[in-house]
């Protein structure tokens, strides 16, 4: 296993804190899960993938206790949680208690990671996947470099799974962690898989950035929280018939326009959480107000001040029920997929999806291997020069990824123009061009990655000439029938190029 950032204290799972999961009772069965799942998609999901992500949530949610995650329980009983657009409670914390809030992920990832060591897993931590290596079509490797040493190496392997989470942090405001670029969509892109829906991106409703940076718990919703603008307005019925408990893209884009309208406060709107019963406040959120209280807030009397910020990708590389990709030898789960959530993800979804696919990823990682004609050992091979970038060049790039992202955000976010969009292709165009006549080095590959995952997102938001989920044209600002289905986009001879396809139609 080789990753960039450390594995058990890296990537996004790090900061996530609640899972969604069917339990087989009466009232949380698989089957309405994946209707609500299907629900909050809009038409954009592979329903064979939402299908197995409800059915195999709670073998998946029982996997996870048995490798060691502890899920909080209420006498005995597994704490279900119902934020916005769940049917039923169904969202599961871990037991983070004494684990700070913004680290709560840890109580996932550190036993998943220690699990590793149990099965004997070589893990290489600091190690950047730089592009696939491939052999007639079929990935038969990766070329990496050491952070460390700036080494490069070439490692042979008879499958891949990609696991490099999404790219929300593309977009300058965003509550990702770092390495959240879109590296495995870029690999895959290069390795000439497709990848699809990359238009779709989910913008956090409700992040705080002052006087800490921090999400508003979705489940504050389900629990009486209201969203007031600078008037003092509840605003939510305005734009949703579900108030307050709307899924992510109306909320996201509902506070958006209030503070288009002049109604906003520094950049977000109030959350009223007054309202919020005494006992939840001590209970289930007393760890959020105990955050907030060392920062001088009183969770239930005071107004927080939260806004919209690039949270999750949903686009990403194609898969099937089994994880593999359209080119042979390379599997792929998690946020570095497309597909399983469609337009819109639930809150706790993309935990499972990570679980449940990683899972089957795997397995069908090292099926396909037993049958494999030639087998090769795992090799590190490495190569004698080392491609550094001049500290000139350097500085270069990081200028270009602040205006890349900045970009991003004023033109390519929660409210979208054909005229935006077309005016940030033009900058990307420039941008690409510019590092294109740089000297080779890392950090250029790794500029071109964002450059090509970006121009994924711009062209497939200028192809889909309507509003859905968490898509907005403010142009096109009603869902079309006739767009119901989902974009694909593969680099070939250097550019990409986007396609529509209704579901149904193959990998
Ligand atoms: C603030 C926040 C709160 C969230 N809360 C929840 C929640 O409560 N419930 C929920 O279900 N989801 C939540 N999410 C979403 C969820 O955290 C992520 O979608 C999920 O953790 C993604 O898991 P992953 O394994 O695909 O990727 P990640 O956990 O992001 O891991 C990716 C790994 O790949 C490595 N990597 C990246 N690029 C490279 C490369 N080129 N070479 C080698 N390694 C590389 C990274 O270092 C990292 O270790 C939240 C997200 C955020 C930002």
């Amino acid at each position: 296993m080789l990753s960039l950032g450390p594995v058990g204290r890296s990537g996004n799972t790090l900061v996530a804190g609640g899972i969604s999961s069917a339990t087989n009772d009466v009232e949380n069965p698989p089957e309405l899960f994946l209707h609500d799942i299907m629900q909050s998609g809009q038409g954009v999901g592979n329903s064979s993938l939402a299908r197995v992500l409800a059915e195999e949530s709670f073998p998946a949610l029982q996997r996870m206790e048995e490798f060691g995650v502890v899920f909080a329980r209420e006498g005995g009983k597994l704490l279900r949680r119902l934020p916005p657009g769940h049917s039923v409670p169904r969202n599961i914390p871990t037991d983070w208690a004494g684990v700070a809030f913004a680290m709560r992920g840890i109580t996932f990832v550190r036993p998943l990671a220690e699990h590793l060591a149990v099965e004997g897993v070589a893990v290489h931590n600091g190690f950047c996947a730089l592009r696939l290596l491939c052999t007639e079509g079929r990935v038969t490797g990766v070329l990496v470099v050491e952070r460390k040493s700036g080494k490069c190496f070439s490692v042979r392997a008879d499958a891949v799974v990609l696991a490099t989470g999404g790219y929300a942090g593309l977009f300058w405001r965003t509550n990702n962690v770092s390495d959240s670029y879109g590296d495995g969509v870029a690999l895959a892109l290069g390795a000439g898989c497709t990848v699809r829906d990359m238009e779709m991106v989910q913008f956090h409703p409700c992040m705080m950035f002052t006087p800490v940076k921090l999400p508003v718990l979705d489940s504050l919703f389900g629990a009486g929280a209201l969203l007031r603008n600078s008037t003092g307005e509840a605003f939510m019925p305005r734009y949703s018939k579900t108030g307050n408990m709307a899924t992510r893209d109306v909320m996201a884009r509902a506070i958006f326009q209030e503070v288009a309208a002049g109604r906003g406060v520094n950049g977000g709107v109030y959350v009223d959480c007054g309202k919020v019963p005494h006992a939840a406040l001590e209970g289930q959120f007393s760890l959020f107000g105990q955050v907030l209280a060392k920062h001088g807030l009183c969770l239930g009397k005071d107004m927080l001040v939260a806004g919209p910020c690039a949270h999750y990708s949903l686009g990403g590389v194609v898969i099937d029920p089994q994880g593999r990709t359209t080119v042979a030898g390379l599997y792929a789960a998690g946020e570095v997929c497309g597909g399983v959530h469609g337009a819109n993800r639930l809150a706790g979804g993309s935990l499972m999806d990570a679980c449940v696919f990683g899972w089957r990823a795997g397995r069908a990682a090292v099926e396909d291997m037993a049958g494999a004609a030639t087998r090769s050992d795992s090799v590190f091979t490495s190569f004698s020069n080392c491609i550094d970038a001049t500290s000139d060049a350097l500085f270069q790039v990081k200028e270009w990824t602040r205006q890349l992202r900045t970009l991003m955000w004023e033109q390519v976010s929660v409210v979208r123009t054909g005229k935006g969009l077309q005016a940030a292709l033009a900058t990307l165009h420039e941008l690409e061009g510019a590092a294109k006549v740089l000297w080779a080095s890392v950090a250029r590959e790794k500029f071109l990655h964002k450059c090509m995952v970006a121009s994924c997102v711009v062209r497939s938001a200028l192809a889909r000439q309507e509003s859905r989920g968490a898509h907005y044209r403010a142009d096109f600002p009603l869902l079309q029938e006739e767009y119901t289905g989902h974009t694909r986009c593969r680099f070939v001879e250097g550019l990409v190029s986007v396609q529509f396809q209704a579901e149904g139609m193959g990998l």
